[in-house]
């Protein structure tokens, strides 16, 4: 499942994996399995994986990682892992609206990756590095609603749980439909397009 992603280069910080354990509950035990096989993390006193919230870790193996909660737990495990993602994300900015989050959504995503230690997104230079993919959102004038295309690495059922949160965050009766369901990454697509909603 990691797509186009094999540069080994490309990390993830560590902050992005401890969704993994909030968002799955009861399946962590077995999740942090997975993730220690992958050499993703270290054990910890409890036996289970830890990470270092500031360190980078390669995104090719998270990416492995999710698709092994995909086979193993399902969609819905996946979706889970996804939602708690907002909670955690650095650089959240917290006075914003749902229209500005959106926005600053790909900015977010790139900040919280790196080629080799140096964040894809600077704040000093406002330079976004390409490699990742992206996630483009598109606001529909005098509607609650955006249109956000993602052409990034991660599974689609993921996704779907990151935006819907996301929405949710600023507006709590965010909905998400997945538009033209045949044209998806899961059947080889190269984007996925949501639509998000809100009244
Ligand atoms: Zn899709």
């Amino acid at each position: 499942m990691s797509r186009y992603i094999t540069d080994e280069r490309i990390q993830c910080l560590g902050h992005n994996m401890s969704t993994v354990s909030s968002g799955l509950g009861s399946f962590w035990r077995l999740a942090s399995r997975f993730m220690l096989e992958e050499s993703m993390g270290t054990t910890g006193p409890d036996g289970l994986a830890q990470f270092d919230s500031d360190a980078w870790y390669p995104l090719t193996g998270h990416l492995r990682v999710l698709e092994r909660i995909r086979k193993d737990f399902g969609e819905v495990a996946l979706r889970q892992v996804g939602a708690s993602l907002p909670r955690f994300a650095r650089a959240m900015p917290a006075d914003s609206d749902v229209h500005s989050a959106f926005q600053h959504l790909d900015v977010m995503y790139h900040a919280n990756h790196a080629v080799n230690g140096q964040p894809m997104f600077s704040e000093h230079t406002g330079q976004l590095q390409d490699g990742i993919g992206h996630y483009l959102a598109r606001p529909l004038a005098r509607h609650k609603r955006i249109l956000c295309e993602c052409t990034g690495p991660y599974p689609c059922a993921f996704d779907e749980g990151l935006l819907l949160a996301f929405a949710r965050f600023h507006e709590p009766s965010a909905t998400l439909a997945h538009l033209e369901p045949e044209t998806c990454r899961t059947w080889g697509a190269a984007r996925c397009t949501y639509s998000v909603a809100w009244t």
